[in-house]
């Protein structure tokens, strides 16, 4: 057992008592009334790497919120973790639907947590996570453990879309230098059920207009004469997807990375009740892509989706008329390593010649997102799945999801390095909702799992 475990089992109490003072600021970056909160966050964060032995903290100003820096660098020649959490919050309203005021920190206990969770906005999302990096690294200092450089960058502007993230990163690509970034900034599946996020989806989004006569036409006089936009647009978009749920756009699949059987077969350890699923979204079974799990479907494979449809007469009553144009909004979740503006146009090519003569059709690109991923063969997976597995007593079920974190493809492009997200939330925790909390078990567990990341990171690097 490595020593810090003991530091940490002492000071279990000191470590709590930190995090609900931390707890108490209302730092909402969103909202300009708690502009001075926030910032007194990022002096606080900035202290609490002082008091741990970090050395060259720093405030670093931003065009938004600061961005607080710290590091310890032990040996140049040792491996570099780069930590990165936020201290912002998400608004805590509406306020009404809290048991205990948000910014009053309160210990309760629930169901899913037996030993006690810690209520308060912020809690899981990013505090109480970020925290226990602070708290592990002093565990290390302290009992001169520390085996590998650490370098934090904690910001407040996550809530908000990380605006001014990149900028700072492409300013000091020098001082993050690094071999591997951390991050708690996400969850696993059950306290029972340890789990690693490995995946994120990218996304593509487009919208899309058919126009066909110059005006609105009447349907008697025109109907079987000119293309309806609206059936033609229908048409289009049922011509996306063929019978076996696959699309259907020329060269969509041909960059996706798919997954090794290994891998698959890891992932389909999660605990999943398809009969739960249905029963709560009441629905009779679900649907898509044949040859994949619904979980394979949410995760590793692309989607398209229509987002919005409209076009023509929708007011009440019956006014027979033929539109002059429809429109749609649609997305599409992007796997690695399919890029976002390649399948932007591969989209655009498509539809456009899928139009037949009598219309008119533009797509007009929205924002995207590239995807990412942390292969379960990295140095890095490896070292926080043997983390992992010392603490939980249990092997980490990989797990890609759904969604996109775009400050890790953004980390990935810009530093060069890849992402383990070592998150110990629950989906139950409530974040960016009414009583968010963090179980302590939760929090514990995250604290002593992390030097045990330090210490396998190093092991697999010299290896
Ligand atoms: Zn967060």
């Amino acid at each position: 057992m490595l020593q810090s475990q003991k530091f940490i089992e002492k000071n279990r109490e000191k470590f709590l008592d930190e995090l609900i003072l931390l707890l108490k600021i209302p730092s909402v970056s969103a909202n300009p009334t708690f502009t001075n909160e926030v910032n007194n966050c990022a002096e606080m964060i900035a202290l609490g790497l002082k008091n741990i032995g970090m050395e060259k903290v720093e405030v670093c100003p931003t065009a938004g919120f600061p961005i607080v820096y710290g590091e310890k660098i032990i040996n140049p020649s040792l491996p570099t973790v780069l930590v990165y959490g936020h201290y912002d919050v998400q608004p805590a309203d509406p306020i009404e639907l809290w048991i205990s005021p948000p910014f009053e920190p309160q210990i309760k206990q629930t169901e899913i947590h037996p030993q006690g969770a810690i209520f308060a906005r912020g809690a899981c999302d990013d505090k109480g996570q970020m925290f226990m990096h602070l708290k592990a690294v002093e565990a290390m200092l302290q009992t001169g453990e520390l085996p590998c450089n650490v370098k934090f960058m904690i910001e407040g502007e996550e809530e908000i879309g990380s605006e001014n993230l990149g900028v700072f990163i492409k300013n000091n690509k020098e001082k993050l230098k690094a071999d591997i970034i951390i991050v708690s900034d996400t969850g696993m599946l059950a306290n029972d059920v340890p789990s690693i996020t490995t995946g994120l989806r990218g996304l593509s989004y487009v919208e899309v207009e058919v126009v066909g006569p110059n005006r609105d036409l009447h349907s008697g006089l025109y109907g079987g004469c000119v293309a309806n936009p609206i059936n033609i647009l229908s048409e289009m978009i049922a011509s996306l997807h063929d019978e076996e749920g696959k699309i259907t756009i020329p060269g969509f699949y041909d960059s996706v990375l798919n997954l090794s059987d290994e891998e698959r077969a890891e992932m389909a350890k999660a605990p999943f009740s398809h009969k739960d699923y249905c029963t709560a979204l009441d629905i009779e079974d679900t649907y898509g892509e044949v040859g994949y799990s619904t979980l394979e479907r949410g995760s590793i494979r692309p989607t398209l989706d229509v987002n919005g449809i409209w076009g023509g007469y929708i007011g009440e009553g019956a006014k027979t008329v033929i539109a002059s144009k429809a429109n749609a909004k649609i997305s599409m979740r992007l796997v690695p390593n399919q890029a976002p503006e390649i399948i932007t146009d591969l989209f655009t090519k498509h539809f456009e010649s899928i139009a037949p003569k009598g219309v008119k059709v533009t797509v007009k690109p929205h924002h995207g997102g590239e995807s990412a991923v942390t292969p379960i063969d990295s140095i890095g997976y490896k070292a926080a799945s043997l983390a992992y597995e010392k603490t939980f007593n249990k092997k980490p079920i990989p797990v890609r999801s759904g969604g996109s974190i775009p400050i890790v493809a953004m980390f990935e492009k810009e530093l060069g390095l890849k992402t383990v997200l070592m998150g110990f939330g629950l989906d139950s925790d409530a974040i960016h909702s009414p009583n968010e909390h963090f179980g302590l078990f939760n929090f514990y567990k995250g604290i002593e799992t992390i030097p045990y990341f330090y210490y396998y990171f190093n092991q697999l690097i010299n290896k």
